[in-house]
């Protein structure tokens, strides 16, 4: 068998289909999802149904030991079970001096940064591309071709192609990321107070020409927070930081639309479309839900002690703006909900206050 000539005219298409499709992509507000390699489905049924290789393949650079490049076998499509060493999960070892020929090519492109179709006599064609994605989203990939019949050197467009590809899927996702980054809190993985503000603004806006609209803002903060530190340590308030944040991120899908980290220990949930009464139902379950928690104790290595938990509480405070406050402000509004939160923390902590104009405090 003989690898057929690849019709330029359909992989530009496939490409074209593939570049919409990754701009297309919603973004997962939680990270891009568990499982990042269906971020490679298209690449991997281009390569064996355009360029027409008998077998596609995804790895990920899981590490360097002394002379050796471990990959690990991520995806496979390989319909005529063609290369019974690539099996999906599989750790290979290979020598950085390519003494195995098979994997020539998975060498090179990771040495040099760059697609590699270097062609050896005997084991048909094969190309392989490098694609960079920063450590925290796993490192570096390897995503190619291989075609076990007769060899026959590849074509520039072919090799375009593949290239096309790998900077497509890695300026995107990168893209994402920094979007991500500039938009999400670290630690919690809710929104940042940056954010957060700006969703408060953009609700303000709405009403000008919404007049009927209503919306709540929460405003929570962990009580004696100060003490988780000083008696546990920074890390574990980290860690309880993450436990609120994880919980609220839960509550979210199901009862409202928008969370923030605004400060250190200080949370914003917006309630659109909602009125005090379903605003203050939530946020009482989920006071609730937060002081019933038990929250894991953690090593200093991040690792969680068996049976051991704490316990903390949170306390919030509420207000409601409508359309008709034609002269409220963002900042208002949020100073309205902070004053009712400082209400809560005067009466005794762990409970949820409703702002209330004269009511004394300001
Ligand atoms: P209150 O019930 O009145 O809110 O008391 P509190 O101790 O929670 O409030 P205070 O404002 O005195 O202390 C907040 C503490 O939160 C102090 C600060 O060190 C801690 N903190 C702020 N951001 C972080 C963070 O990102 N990680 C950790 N571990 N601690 C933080
Ligand atoms: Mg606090
Ligand atoms: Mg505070």
């Amino acid at each position: 068998m003989r690898k057929q000539g690849s019709n330029a005219e359909q992989i530009l298409n496939a490409l074209r289909k593939l570049t919409a499709y990754l701009n297309s992509m919603e973004r997962n507000p939680s990270g891009f999802g568990e499982d990042k390699t269906t971020w490679f489905k298209y690449p991997l049924k281009i390569i064996s149904e355009t360029l027409l290789f008998n077998v596609s393949v995804l790895y990920r650079v899981s590490n360097i030991i002394n002379d050796r490049l471990i990959l690990e076998v991520v995806k496979v499509v390989d319909p005529g079970a063609m290369r019974m060493d690539l099996q999906e999960g599989r750790k290979l070892r290979l020598f950085l001096d390519v003494r195995d020929k098979r994997y020539v090519n998975e060498v090179h492109a990771f040495l040099n940064k760059k697609t590699s179709h270097i062609k050896v006599i005997g084991m048909g064609c094969d190309i392989i591309g490098y694609v960079y994605f920063p450590e925290n989203f796993g490192g570096i990939y390897l995503v190619g071709g291989d075609f076990t019949g007769k060899e026959r050197g590849l074509q520039d467009f072919e090799i375009s192609a593949m290239e096309i590809m790998c900077n497509l899927l890695s300026s995107i996702i990168m893209k994402t990321m920094f979007e991500q980054k500039a938009e999400y809190d670290d630690l919690t993985g809710l929104y940042n107070s940056g954010k957060i503000k700006e969703e408060v603004e953009k609700i303000i806006l709405r009403f000008k020409r919404k007049p009927y609209a209503s919306a709540v803002l929460a405003m929570g903060d962990i009580d004696f927070f100060k003490s988780v530190n000083d008696n546990y340590g920074h890390i574990q308030g980290d860690f309880v930081l993450k436990e609120v944040g994880r919980i609220i991120s839960n509550s979210m899908r199901e009862c409202f639309d928008l969370a923030g980290r605004y400060g250190g220990e200080e949370f914003l949930i917006i309630f659109e479309d909602s009125d005090i009464q379903g605003g203050f139902e939530v946020v009482e379950r989920l006071r609730q839900l937060i002081e019933n928690h038990d929250f894991p104790i953690v090593e200093r290595n991040g690792t969680t002690i068996k049976n051991k938990t704490m316990n903390v509480t949170m306390s919030f405070g509420l207000s409601l703006t409508t359309g008709n406050d034609k002269s409220v402000t963002s900042t208002d509004w949020i100073a309205k909900a902070d004053n009712a939160l400082y209400q809560s923390k005067n009466n005794g902590r762990n409970q949820t206050t409703v702002y209330q104009e004269n009511s004394g405090i300001k």
